[in-house]
């Protein structure tokens, strides 16, 4: 198996994103690694905190290293926004392969002292885990929001960026430029899209010359996707869509089926919509384009 590094440098590369997917059952699990084997592109599974803590730690790990080792296939696990030492320690000695930590709430030097330390003690437990940094403000809960958060004043510029990165030596950084967690109603209902800031990309990425994490990414416009990715983002973060497609093909499978009892039986409606997700937004992700700007 290419190592995870390897295939990131590689996406850079070409101009693409490695699609990132949370789960927080087998049928969300399921869904993503189909998608992936259809497309035949590399893909990261992510829990948060609260995913990690219903699904458990060791055994979504133990769940997805099977995949990759059964399938040979380049599925690989991260620790979504993980806000304690203790809890990115815990993720890195199961296994995972990626951890964000995610200490964008403090004030800056803050997120810059504990977000260092954490680099060197998750170094110390695996020196090839990818440890990625959050700076500025987009918003938490991947769900529905009644109404937007003003994200306004908490963009992140170049120059917090390229000092972030210098002073903590983290391989991938996640901005704020424009993107948000979790979705309005007229997003689930395709009225409205995300718009990103693709100059502050481009800026943030000349600046800082590492890996882009993009977090929520679910409803955002697909052209302003395919400018981001050319902008130099390298992954890509969707959630909330999977829960939308997860929620609508459980009801689909249990109406279909009112008297039915059997999960395997009702489930893989669920996973059939969460599947259509996931490969259409790989294949917008992975569309071959001229290479990103470089680092
Ligand atoms: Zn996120």
């Amino acid at each position: 198996m290419r190592p995870l590094h390897d295939l990131l440098r590689e996406a850079q590369e070409n101009g693409v994103a490695i699609g990132h997917f949370n789960i927080s059952d087998l049928v969300l699990l399921k869904a993503v690694f189909a998608a992936a084997r259809e497309r035949n592109v590399p893909v990261l599974v992510g829990l948060s905190e609260g995913e990690r803590e219903f699904v458990g730690v060791r055994q979504i790990a133990a769940f997805v290293r099977s995949l990759r080792e059964e399938f040979d296939f380049p599925i690989f696990l991260d620790a979504d926004h993980t806000h304690s030492l203790a809890k990115a320690v815990e993720a890195a000695k199961a296994g995972f392969d990626w951890i964000v930590f995610d200490m964008s709430a403090l004030p800056f030097e803050e997120n810059v002292r504990q977000t260092k330390q954490a680099v060197e003690a998750l170094k110390a437990i695996n020196p090839s885990i990818i440890v990625e940094g959050e700076i500025g403000d987009i918003g938490s809960g991947s769900e529905i929001h009644d109404s937007a958060p003003d994200l306004s004043k908490g963009l992140s510029s170049p120059e917090e960026a390229q000092r972030f990165v210098a002073s903590t030596g983290v391989e991938v950084l996640a901005p704020a430029v424009g993107n948000m967690h979790g979705m309005l109603k007229s997003m689930v209902r395709g009225e409205t899209k995300k718009r990103l800031d693709i100059e502050r990309i481009a800026a943030i990425k000349r600046a800082a010359r590492v890996f882009l994490t993009l977090h929520g990414g679910s409803g955002t416009d697909d052209e302003d996707f395919r400018k981001a990715i050319a902008a130099g983002i390298n992954v890509v973060h969707i959630n909330t869509e999977l829960r939308v497609a997860w929620r609508r093909g459980l009801e689909q499978g249990l109406a279909k089926q009112p008297d039915e009892v059997v999960p395997y039986k009702i489930l893989p409606s669920a996973v059939e919509l969460v599947r259509q997700v996931v490969a259409s937004r790989l294949s917008l992700f992975n569309a071959p384009r001229r290479a990103a700007q470089g680092m």
